[in-house]
């Protein structure tokens, strides 16, 4: 019987008033649990000794099967707009903090199980996770650490040996699929939401908002808790110039726009790769300016600037490709309205932290852009250009960068030989379309040319930033489907190409190559959120 106030048993589905997380112990059942795949790395950043991943009880701990000693395990309270309507309390319906961790650098790890179990926020859901979405987020939080972008991280994903049951499928029917669960790791899973919800209960919970707030900047903004007047600069907004915001003077301030150009630059390097993140509801936007919870996420394959990974996105696309900078700033508008509801900022300082959310998406979009390119400097018109190309003729956008950077600034190249080396990226296209493409090559040698920077130098810098490897949807659905049959070679073969994105990796070609057809099957491309 689950009792009221029990932390191991309390899981009844309620509103968690006046709290921002509930003491909850992992109740998921196992049967031979199994260690499907590891990251050194984390393991690193944890001082975990690699001895420990071939522990009998590995395992059990790492499903929640056994207590974690020392840990102080519980699921976060937190709200978020879903889809643009405030959806109200949310909270860790299935992810519990098993506690931290202090490492050796003196850093904190937060470690936390992802469908270990039912919570007071699990709702409707059995708090469980099935293999096929743990493999993926497992997966797509080392990828992306591997190719340089915030994100929490995966230390293991682990199997549980029993089964779970999902029902959203295209067939309409339920299934039984492999239950699993990961263990992310992050110095901070706080959300935009994790502020929102208590500023949506009314005035007396705003003094949560300020103590969660307050929390937030000592523990994982110092540098703003340390903010000293001397250091004072103060910025100047609007035409009139008398509309100062001095960010010394309020560190509520300074916070909030330290989380808005957090923000802009993870969107930025999202696009810069054409990663989708596909549910980008304020309960997935993290204060430190990660990448959290890898759902229905997607790389882009061919170029669609409206491509959304997402089933439930549709027909609206809220959340594609290129409406991600704006729901980046949408979201911010979320985040400062609940900051100035608990009166921590005033309207001018809201104004400016979205100001400078937009000023510094673009100033990072330029310059990723720009170094994708190999370009001396931003050049608005070739890089639209590009784009348009790209979408009119369906060109994949991780192959295509990593070409262009053979092709050589030489201006006396014949007409003829200009397209070669991105031969295998321009298929099928027309003559009229090739003479679009012969132009625009054109006017980019002209650029690089001018520059007077060597061939083979603008090569690495361009090799450095455009990865060959990118966690394509299909890549994971084949390791999904060896899983599901026993097989966890091609997930751990996957992290491992993963893990080094923009080396060369000799005999590691087949994961770079353009996807095959049924990888634009629905389903493959496109998932729904049942995971
Ligand atoms: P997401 O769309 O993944 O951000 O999830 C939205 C909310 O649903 C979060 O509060 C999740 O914790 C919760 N949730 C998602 N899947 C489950 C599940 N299987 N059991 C319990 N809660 C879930
Ligand atoms: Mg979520
Ligand atoms: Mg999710």
């Amino acid at each position: 019987r689950e009792m009221p106030g029990d932390p191991r048993t309390d899981t009844i589905p309620r509103q968690v008033l006046h709290a921002c997380y509930t003491k909850v112990s992992p109740s998921v059942e196992v049967d031979n649990p199994q260690l499907v795949a590891w990251s050194e790395s984390v393991a690193e950043l944890l001082d975990l000794y690699p001895k420990e991943f071939q522990r009998p009880d590995f395992p059990l701990i790492f499903s929640g099967a056994s207590p974690l000693v020392g840990g102080l395990p519980y699921a976060q309270c937190y709200g978020g707009h879903q889809f643009g309507m405030w959806a109200g309390q949310l909270g860790d319906g299935r992810a519990i903090t098993l506690g931290e961790l202090l490492n050796s650098r003196g850093e904190r790890w937060e470690l936390q199980l992802k469908g270990a179990g039912k919570t007071p926020y699990s709702r409707f859901a059995d708090g469980l996770a099935v293999l096929r979405s743990s493999i993926r987020e497992f997966l797509c939080s080392e990828a992306m650490q591997s190719l340089g972008i915030p994100t929490t991280r995966a230390l293991c994903l682990v199997t549980t040996g029993k089964f779970v049951t999902r029902d959203m499928f295209y067939d309409g029917n339920p299934k039984e699929e492999p239950g699993a669960i990961v263990c992310r790791v992050a110095q901070s899973f706080l959300r935009f939401g994790s502020f929102q919800l208590h500023a949506s209960r009314g005035k007396e919970d705003l003094e949560i908002v300020r103590a969660l707030v307050d929390y937030t900047i000592r523990r994982h903004f110092p540098h703003i808790e340390n903010m000293s007047k001397s250091e004072s600069l103060s910025f100047k907004t609007g035409e009139d110039g008398d509309s100062v915001v001095d960010l010394t003077s309020n560190k509520y301030a300074a916070w909030s726009v330290e989380v808005a150009e957090r923000t802009a630059s993870l969107v930025a390097s999202w696009q810069g790769v054409g990663f989708t993140h596909g549910v980008l509801n304020t309960d997935n936007m993290s204060v430190l300016g990660l990448t959290i919870d890898y759902g229905p996420f997607g790389f882009l394959d061919a170029f669609d600037p409206s491509y959304t990974p997402n089933t439930t996105d549709l027909p609206g696309r809220r959340y594609c490709f290129a409406n991600q900078p704006d729901i980046g700033l949408w979201n911010i508008a979320q985040f400062t309205s609940t900051l100035s509801a608990a009166e921590l900022i005033n309207d001018k300082e809201t104004n400016y932290a979205m100001e400078r959310y937009g000023t510094k998406f673009m100033d990072e979009y330029q310059s990723i852009m720009t170094r994708k390119l190999g370009l001396p400097k931003y050049n608005k018109q070739l890089i639209g250009k590009l784009l348009n190309n790209m979408a009119v003729d369906k060109v994949d956008y991780t192959n295509f960068f990593r070409l262009l950077s053979s092709i050589k600034a030489d201006p006396s190249t014949s007409e003829d030989d200009l397209l070669v080396p991105l031969k295998a990226v321009l298929l099928d296209i027309g003559k009229e379309r090739k003479e679009a493409w012969i132009s625009w090559v054109q006017t980019y040698i002209q650029e690089l040319a001018a520059s007077g920077v060597p061939d083979e130098q603008r090569k690495a810098a361009m090799d450095s930033v455009n990865p060959k490897f990118i966690l394509r949807n299909y890549l994971c659905q084949s390791a999904i489907d060896a899983a599901e049959q026993g097989d966890y070679g091609e997930v751990r073969r996957l992290l491992k190409v993963m893990e080094r994105p923009y080396d060369e990796q000799p005999g590691m070609e087949k994961y770079a190559r353009l996807p095959p057809a049924w990888a634009y099957r629905p389903g493959v491309c496109m998932l729904s959120c049942s995971s």
